[in-house]
């Protein structure tokens, strides 16, 4: 009988975990928010994922639970593993890609390098940092952030008084970064790593905009350092599954951790077309402990271009013909969302050995859909 994966959150991660699963010959069921959503493509049940009667529910009727996103409470995660479930990423490990301080403290016990940082309490906690790192800060919300909201750069406590009184606030250094690196790692529950090049992500307005698949050397040695590390935080978390470390090269030429997340990551679409096992197969492979596949690029580049959304009244559909016709080699992927300004809706993949001409046809394909 086909093994049974369960999607808990019902995103365009799970509706590409679908594609992959469905080759292997894997039943796939979500756990969505609410109907209609991106990965409704699949059997779906609907309900909310903070509470444990739904959770247990969906649990029951697949074999493995994994996630499409890092919000699923550990009360509820922690009461599925007693009661004998199967949860790839588990809570022991995923504790880290929810909440930044216990990330950072616990990088910090596995000697991972990482910016200057602190927990602080209060407006004077702060200020001491403040005081300590030139005047200026990040600061964090540790829980739900995501594309940038909950961070914010300050030179006053006073930045992020709305902030402080729900628990301490992430504190760290402004990092002067060259530019932002991804390092992903699947790890099977038996052990058994799978390492994929690091790539280069362009962030625009704290949103992902463009990734380069590997990323280019400046440095000697960048591509074998950023695997150690990443391989170093799965190993050392236990993760499960598919691990982005997302990383800073600071002008200096030192890699940093800035997150982690636990699932299948925007910088990783780039595989799907660009990578001989992409990342929502290993992802599937992984958390049902399959051997993994082969991580290495199919061609010297890859480039990815998301695809955000538009004016609300127009559709995706409408433009994908003439994009299609335009750009034959590239790679089309629409997460079946309505276009809000700024959403994710989609992302342009294309490959080559050309680095530019890469660029160019993934952005030329990718601006069909832009305004
Ligand atoms: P989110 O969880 O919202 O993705 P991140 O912690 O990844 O938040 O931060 C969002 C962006 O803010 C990063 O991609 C980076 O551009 C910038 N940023 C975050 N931390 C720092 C830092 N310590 N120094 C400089 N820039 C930072």
């Amino acid at each position: 009988m086909a093994l049974t994966l369960g999607i808990v959150g019902g995103g365009q991660l799970a509706r590409m975990m679908i594609a992959p699963a469905v080759e292997l010959g894997v039943d796939v069921r979500v756990l969505a928010e609410e109907p209609g959503m991106s990965a409704a493509l699949a059997a779906t049940a609907t309900g909310d994922y903070r509470d444990l009667e739904t959770v247990r529910a969906f649990a029951r009727e697949v074999d493995v639970v994994t996630f499409d996103h890092e919000h699923v409470p550990q009360a509820v995660l922690r009461a599925l593993v007693d009661e004998g479930v199967t949860v790839h990423p588990g809570p022991d490990a995923l504790q880290f890609a929810q909440d930044k301080l216990a990330m950072r403290a616990r990088l910090a016990e596995l000697g991972a390098p990482q910016p200057e940082w602190a927990a602080v309490a209060d407006a004077s906690d702060l200020q001491a940092f403040l005081d300590e790192n030139g005047g200026r800060a990040v600061v964090k919300t540790p829980r739900g952030g995501y594309d940038g909201k909950g961070v914010r750069v300050v030179s006053s406590p006073e930045e992020v008084a709305d902030w402080f009184g729900d628990g301490p606030l992430l504190a760290e250094e402004l990092v002067d970064f060259a530019r932002e690196l991804a390092q992903q790692v699947a790890r099977r529950p038996s052990g058994e790593l799978a390492v994929y090049p690091v790539v280069e992500t362009v962030q625009r307005g704290g949103v992902c905009a463009e990734v380069i698949a590997p990323a280019p050397e400046r440095t000697a040695r960048l591509a074998e350092v950023a695997a150690d590390i990443g391989a170093a935080i799965a190993e050392g978390l236990g993760v499960t599954g598919m691990l982005a470390v997302e990383l800073f090269e600071t002008t200096d030429e030192r890699l940093l951790v800035n997150e982690l997340a636990m699932r299948p990551h925007n910088s990783g679409h780039w595989g799907q077309d660009g990578a001989v096992t992409g990342q929502f197969e290993q992802h599937v492979r992984a958390v049902l402990d399959l051997p993994l596949g082969d991580p290495a690029p199919r061609q010297p580049w890859a480039v990815m271009v998301n695809i955000l959304g538009g004016p609300e009244t127009d559709t995706l559909e409408s433009r994908l013909p003439a994009a299609l016709a335009a750009h034959p080699a590239a790679k089309v992927h629409t997460y079946g969302k309505a276009p809000r300004p700024g959403r994710k809706v989609g992302h342009v993949n294309a490959t080559g050995d050309d680095l530019d001409a890469v660029v160019y046809e993934a952005r030329a394909a990718a601006s069909f859909f832009a305004d």
